[in-house]
């Protein structure tokens, strides 16, 4: 996922860098990757696009947020193939108690949550900073407001000039910027509502949706969740829009699924491979 100039990779399964590469998605931009649990259809891709990394000279910081273990795992690799990389990786271990601050930056935070999976595993929220107000130009400079008036109404305060006395409201010199928006990934999890409280109002919602309601003992079991059960989450916790995905490879018509989900919570959507997702 993309935010101004940040791109995210979030699991990262086999085929990740054919992916990219047959998308045009350039492995430089990323430089922060976050892995949810050590299932190999999440984190099998790691190693291969590591060394691609490498072989592309890349030489600034890849920042790896994952289970404990995924550290080892890479540098035993690295170690044995003797394999000195040009550029370094940090690793961040996650934990699966609470929600967890794991990146701060200039316009969005990311957080991790815990899932209820067979391993240790996280899901991760992508939430944008408040901004400043946006000025009305033309009553700006027709008002010939100072630096300081101009910061005081951008940051939601109205400005006094007391030598003036006069009052700028905030509401007739900036309009307000556009809503907050708020990108929830829930990988591997068995139906689980802990999880509302973390991704409440989130603008969209990708929840794994593995199995169809006729199997809904097979999703328990194997501590996935049903396209219905993801819906459920997606209306208790007031998403916008919900993406279903991880589909069992036994449903060769994927519409049913989507059926089904749609019949708790309309507004669901089925994630294809290549399609790009906006969110408003
Ligand atoms: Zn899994």
């Amino acid at each position: 996922m993309t935010s101004g100039n940040s791109c995210f990779l979030v699991d990262c399964g086999e085929a990740t860098q054919i992916q990219l590469k047959k998308y045009k998605l350039k492995l430089s931009k990323i430089d922060h990757l976050f892995i949810s649990h050590l299932h190999g259809d999440h984190y099998l891709g790691l190693m291969g696009l590591i060394s691609t990394m490498h072989l592309s000279r890349r030489e600034k910081l890849l920042t790896i947020f994952g289970p404990p273990g995924l550290d080892e795992i890479i540098t035993v690799q690295l170690k044995h193939s003797h394999l000195k990389l040009h550029y370094p990786i940090k690793f961040v271990r996650t934990s699966t108690l609470g929600k967890n601050l794991l990146l701060d930056e200039k316009y969005i935070k990311v957080y991790s949550f815990p899932l209820k999976h067979r391993i240790p595993c996280t899901g991760f929220i992508f939430e944008e900073k408040p901004r400043l107000r946006n000025l009305i130009k033309e009553k700006v400079q027709s008002a010939q407001l100072s630096l300081e008036a101009i910061l005081a109404l951008r940051n939601g305060q109205d400005y006094v000039d007391e030598s003036a006395e006069v009052v700028y409201a905030v509401n007739e010199y900036t309009h307000p910027p556009a809503p907050l928006r708020k990108y929830a990934f829930c990988s591997d999890t068995l139906y689980d509502e802990d999880i509302v409280p973390y991704i409440r109002d989130c603008s969209l919602l990708y929840h794994e949706a593995t199995f169809m309601n006729i199997d809904q003992i097979r999703a328990a079991e194997t501590c996935h969740s049903t396209a219905a059960q993801a819906a459920t989450i997606a209306k208790m916790a007031g998403a916008k829009q919900l993406l279903l995905g991880h589909y069992s490879s036994r449903y060769v018509d994927l519409h049913p699924l989507l059926e089904e989900a749609q019949a708790v919570f309309e507004s669901s959507l089925l994630s294809e491979e290549g399609v790009t997702y906006w969110i408003d």
